[in-house]
């Protein structure tokens, strides 16, 4: 049974970030140049990451997604994936990837005994793509999720930030895509986090803006149940659709009543909520020697810090948040 926080959700899902590296500079995550990483040595390491994700495991967060940074930059990914899904109890292994390695990585992840892939993708135009990412080719991304799709690593679901007058005029074609079989889609709101606090103001497209202009050009929208995942989207199926098209509205429609989620950095900090910079150190205590029951109480007790609710749409969230990069979007 998952521990429950003090306003009894029920904590079941733990987002690693392997890394904060990453071979893409999105521009509203991360700052074209004189970007810091952490360094090395504060990294954690993979069989630090074992280790907790077993003690972890024990109290009931069954679902694990790795994530960074790009996961698939850091090498030995594989073999942490293959260790990983060894351990009793995992219950869902899943990554999130910007997809430009994935139609290397795909067969091998899967065979190591990962169970799903989420993949970024923004836009259909290949200038654009490259416009956003600053390093990335939609033509790679788009065969790294047809290797996702062979090699089982099903549902492959696309997840688009959606910013005003970067790539709003493409909702219609993007979730036009899930009339076909395979294709999974979300929109997210855009959060102020790193780069992202540039459009916090003006940049936010609302989930019922999308939700609207979509419906207008290809039909109404029916609610479905997702049968994976247990994250924030809401879905939907346009009329005759294969695949579904989700709505993460992180802004202006908040699902903190339903958050089942800690994070951890890639440097082994614990964020008890992706919108606040309230954290706490696993790291120093992991490599000071404690045992499984002292990494556990640091768990409860990040568990037990969850607050209520975050207050994005009020702009509360502090300067000093980290980036998506750091914190494992
Ligand atoms: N590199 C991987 C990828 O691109 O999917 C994993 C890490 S990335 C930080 C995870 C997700 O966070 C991506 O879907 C990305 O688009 C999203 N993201 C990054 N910054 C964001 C922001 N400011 N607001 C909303 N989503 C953001």
């Amino acid at each position: 049974m998952p521990y429950r926080d003090s306003f009894d959700r029920p904590i079941e899902y733990l987002r690693i970030s392997v890394t904060d590296r990453c071979n893409f500079r999105c521009v509203y995550c991360m700052p074209e140049e004189g970007v810091s990483f952490i360094p090395h040595e504060e990294v954690l390491r993979y069989e630090e990451i074992i280790r907790i994700v077993r003690v972890v495991v024990e109290m009931g967060i069954t679902h694990i997604r790795l994530t960074g940074g790009e996961p698939l930059v850091r090498d030995g990914i594989v073999d942490l994936v293959a260790e990983l899904e060894k351990i009793p109890g995992l219950d869902d292994l899943a990554m999130t990837t910007n997809g430009m390695l994935l139609e290397r990585f795909a067969e091998p992840l899967a065979k190591a005994g990962l169970r799903r892939v989420n993949i970024s993708m923004d836009t259909l135009k290949p200038e654009r793509f490259h416009k956003i990412t600053r390093l990335g080719s939609l033509e790679q991304v788009l065969k790294g999720r047809e290797a996702a799709i062979k090699a089982g690593l099903c549902p492959a679901k696309v997840n688009t930030v959606v910013i005003r007058g970067l790539n709003d005029d493409e909702v219609v074609d993007l979730a036009r895509l899930t009339l076909q079989p395979d294709w999974h889609l979300r929109f997210i709101e855009v959060m102020p986090l790193g780069e992202g606090i540039h459009w916090a103001d003006d940049g936010v497209v609302p989930s019922t803006e999308i939700r609207a202009k979509v419906e207008a050009a290809l039909g109404k929208l029916t609610p479905v149940h997702s049968s994976s995942g247990i994250g924030p989207a809401r879905y939907y199926q346009l009329p005759g659709a294969q695949g579904t098209l989700g709505f993460i509205s992180a802004i202006t429609e908040h699902f903190c009543y339903a958050c089942n989620r800690l994070r951890l950095t890639s440097n082994g900090r614990i964020l008890p909520c992706l919108m606040s910079n309230h954290s706490i150190d696993l790291r120093t205590p992991l490599r000071e020697g404690a045992d499984d029951e002292a990494l556990r109480e640091i768990f409860k007790k990040a568990i037990l810090s969850k607050p209520r609710e975050h207050h994005l749409a009020e702009h509360t969230v502090p300067e000093c948040m980290l980036p998506m990069s750091c914190i494992g979007g």
